[in-house]
């Protein structure tokens, strides 16, 4: 099991820590300015397609989680590789259906939302945290941020359910001033 994982019983072990400091600009993205997190070179190397690999040098690489921004990953002496460098879509930077929740298990953000309007709850946080338990996680190298995927399923799942509680009560309360009238 990863470090990012380590904390049993607690999903905010996983979510990604912000720096409330000034951020030191050296460590910036050059097209947001945003400070993003450290990454190791071998989860840039997974996630570059193999026409960039030859720029993939020995800088110290950083993700760039910006949601408008197009840039991935940025090194210290100002290589950088942007969403079309990329093998998977990033997570934070894709919307709808295809946004990928979990990388080390395949689901994304359209299992999710199937499986609430189905069953009106998803059983996807759980598999996902039971197999983290089991140590079958790689999160580090397979997600693209290189940190663990469950505080993104749950925070997904979240606001999933929340839609899908609201678009209920909507069609409730219609077909209740239907019935009245
Ligand atoms: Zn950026």
């Amino acid at each position: 099991m990863s470090d990012c994982c380590a904390v049993p019983g607690s999903i905010e072990a996983c979510a990604i820590v912000v720096d409330k400091e000034i951020p030191n600009t050296d460590s910036c993205c050059s097209m947001c300015g945003k400070e993003g997190r450290p990454v190791e070179l071998q989860t840039v190397v997974h996630h570059v397609k193999h026409q960039h690999l030859d720029r993939v040098n020995g800088e110290s690489y950083r993700f760039c989680a910006d949601r408008s921004c197009r840039v991935v990953y940025y090194g210290d002496e100002g290589t950088h590789f942007t969403v079309d460098d990329v093998r998977e879509l990033v997570t934070t930077k894709t919307k709808g259906d295809a946004r990928p929740i979990c990388y080390c298990f395949g689901f994304n953000e359209g299992d999710a939302r199937k499986e609430i309007e189905r069953a009106g709850q998803s059983t996807i946080p759980a598999k996902v945290s039971g197999l983290i338990k089991a140590g079958m996680c790689a999160c580090e190298v397979r997600n693209p941020a290189g940190v663990c995927c469950l505080g993104e399923v749950n925070r997904t799942v979240n606001r999933l359910s929340a839609e899908h509680q609201a678009s209920v009560h909507i069609i409730g309360v219609e077909g209740w001033r239907g019935n009245s009238r």
